[in-house]
């Protein structure tokens, strides 16, 4: 469906930039080593912990069956008990841990309130998107929800940024991306003639030099509770 865009909109990367996915999904990954750990699978915890990051590293984050490989290459075989023991304890840890960065909520009541249209772009599968968002209680504030899964092309790929502001009617230079990551989100949104906002995340001598050369519009803050001081 088509959103009007009123005049000005703000699109939020969502790993990392809404929530802290990494930390959780690595308190997650030890709590179900250690798990199936104490429950048979015969190797030490730290070195089943290896292989396990070793398994993603190859697959992907994304690759459903992580701990299937994981007792194939200790075990020799795939052992279901320990396989729906190691995915169980790792959603509901996550699930019970995964809370969006402080001041989110009010960050995006703030934007609404000051006319902003709210959207997400992101890189990833588009359900798990939408969960992380939904467990959250954060999608009510979108009005569009894209990934790269959807469009076929992943940030820094203009194409993703264009289809984001096709579809909810905006225009380039009225809008602005937040997001964490310099090389991905902000250089492909300044790409598709929008601002950037980088958060969590530091820039680079490097990042800093080609700002200033290429005069990028380019705003660097903490985290996503300072959004309301530049917007
Ligand atoms: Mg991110």
């Amino acid at each position: 469906m088509d959103e009007d865009c009123k005049d000005k909109a703000v699109f939020f990367d969502i790993d990392d930039t809404l929530l802290d996915t990494s930390s959780f999904a690595e308190l997650a990954r030890h709590a179900a080593i250690n798990n199936i750990v104490e429950n048979g699978l015969p190797i030490e915890e730290e070195e089943a912990y290896d292989i396990f990051k070793e398994i993603i590293k190859e697959k992907g984050s994304n690759y459903g069956k992580h701990f299937n490989v994981l007792t194939k290459r200790v075990i020799g075989a795939e052992d279901p008990y320990l396989i729906a023991l190691g995915m169980t304890t790792y959603h509901n840890v996550k699930f019970s841990l995964l809370e969006p960065f402080p001041r989110t909520i009010a960050i995006l009541i703030y934007l609404k309130q000051k006319g902003y249209t709210i959207g997400a772009i992101t890189n990833g599968l588009t359900i798990k998107q939408w969960e992380k968002l939904i467990r959250l209680n954060l999608h009510p504030f979108f009005d569009i929800v894209l990934t790269s899964e959807e469009v076929g092309y992943e940030k820094p790929h203009t194409k993703i940024f264009e289809e984001a502001l096709k579809r909810m009617n905006c225009s380039a230079d009225k809008s602005i991306m937040v997001g964490n990551k310099f090389d991905t989100d902000i250089i492909g949104a300044i790409n598709a003639g929008m601002k950037g906002i980088l958060v969590n995340s530091e820039l680079t001598f490097e990042e800093e030099e080609m700002i200033e050369k290429e005069n990028l519009d380019v705003t660097v803050l903490n985290n996503i509770s300072d959004v309301d001081t530049v917007l």
